[in-house]
């Protein structure tokens, strides 16, 4: 079955073709800067990648582009759309409704958008997503898959912030999670890469990318995440600050004259790495500063590192101990400085790093040493893949009904 993977963000959409039962991906690519003059269309598998400068004015635009580069020209990879079996959706917020991923429907559509209101950059675009291809390829099957799906079986008091009751209740403020597709696959990966029943295994999952998230995982469901509300709360990002006293933002706000959107536009888009070292929000570039002795960088660096650290002791205890733990995403599974200085002081706590190993780069690889307790594994993450496989579940189960 070929699945059309397609994440939408604010002003891009990023998007893959795979033949799922070999898990083959056809092509890939992306169109960033949706709505700005200078739109950045990428199409294609490296080294044959194609870029082109072309102004797509909305999602629909860019959608159409991507599917007429599948089928025509030298990037063309499919005879026809008839080739493309069904679509998964990527979908950041599921909010209260969604536990699982969804075939989509009219009630499906109607309550993602009620839930655009917790999640506009990425809610929206995406329904704008589902609206173009209902337009574009009429009649091929569409599934949903949510971020925040994963962290459905999360306990209340994890969920709950310790705010007035009425503002769960009036309007359904509480910890959602995000990055749960990654989360699940890698966790899933790890029992499998041990050879063990997930169910049996206390799990801490670490997505350590330009977003950044840490999960508990026990009995094979997950019991706490990081992210909150919306993706800025937990561990410290690329811009985005995670946790922070609150009344830090009150007071900003009231000293610079700074409305709610700014606040927000500074926590989500100032803050993190890029903030705190004024050099980057990209690692490599806090890791070669740091090298290169800036004194902020390093501060980045340290803050960053502290701030996995101690998510990690949250979650042993919310676990009660932890038996594998999982780096992935763009920094966890390449900065080997980052783990290591993560991991630095932890083996009182049965974590041992095995610097060889962690130098080592490669697909999913253990990184601890044989004498460490806990098992620490480095699992690439691929959420366009857990997409495509649960479209093709449901797809599948569908025309099977
Ligand atoms: P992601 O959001 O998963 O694509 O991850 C993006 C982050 O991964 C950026 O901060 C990159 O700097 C970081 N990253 C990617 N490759 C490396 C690398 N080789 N070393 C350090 N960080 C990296």
């Amino acid at each position: 079955m070929n699945v059309l993977v397609l994440n939408a963000g604010s002003s891009s959409v990023k998007y893959q073709l795979m033949c799922v039962e070999t898990e083959e991906v056809l092509t890939k690519g992306a169109c960033e800067r949706i709505g700005a003059e200078d739109g950045i269309f990428t199409h294609g598998m490296k080294p044959n990648e194609v870029k082109e400068i072309v102004a797509m004015p909305d999602h629909e635009n860019a959608i159409a582009r991507v599917l007429d580069c599948l089928v025509n020209g030298d990037t063309a990879v499919l005879k026809s759309l008839d080739e493309i079996d069904a679509v998964g959706h990527r979908i950041v917020q599921g909010g209260k409704y969604f536990k699982g991923s969804t075939i989509v429907n009219d009630d499906v559509i109607a309550k993602i958008d009620e839930l655009i209101e917790l999640a506009p950059l990425h809610n929206g675009p995406a329904l704008q997503g589902i609206y173009a291809c209902q337009k574009l390829m009429p009649g091929v099957p569409m599934v949903t898959v949510y971020d925040s799906a994963y962290f459905y079986t999360m306990p209340p008091k994890a969920f709950m912030y310790p705010i007035p009751y009425e503002y769960y209740e009036k309007y359904g403020i509480r910890k959602y999670g995000a990055h749960g597709t990654s989360h699940k696959y890698v966790a899933k990966r790890a029992a499998a890469f041990l050879n063990k029943d997930i169910k049996d295994l206390k799990i801490i999952t670490c997505h350590l990318g330009n977003g950044c998230s840490i999960s508990a995982i026990k009995d094979g469901i997950a019991v706490d995440t990081s992210m909150g509300l919306t993706p800025l709360d937990g561990l410290m990002m690329g811009t985005r600050s995670g946790a922070i006293d609150p009344t830090v933002v009150t007071f900003i706000m009231d000293h610079e004259g700074m409305s709610a959107e700014d606040a927000n536009t500074m926590l989500n888009k100032k803050s993190g790495l890029l903030g705190v070292s004024g050099v980057s929000n990209d690692s490599r570039d806090i890791e070669e500063a740091c090298a290169q002795g800036n004194e902020r960088a390093q501060l980045a660096f340290d803050m960053y590192c502290d701030r996995v650290k101690k998510h990690i002791g949250q979650y042993m205890a919310v676990l009660g101990g932890v038996d594998v733990i999982v780096l992935t995403a763009g920094i966890g599974e390449n900065s080997a400085v980052t783990r290591k200085a993560i991991f630095e002081g932890l083996e009182p706590l049965g974590m041992v790093l095995d610097e060889e190993r962690n130098a080592v780069r490669g697909s999913e690889r253990v990184i601890s040493s044989d004498d460490s307790k806990v098992t620490i594994l480095v699992i690439p993450t691929n959420e366009e893949l857990a997409i495509a496989q649960d479209t093709y579940e449901l797809v599948s189960a569908a025309k099977n009904a």
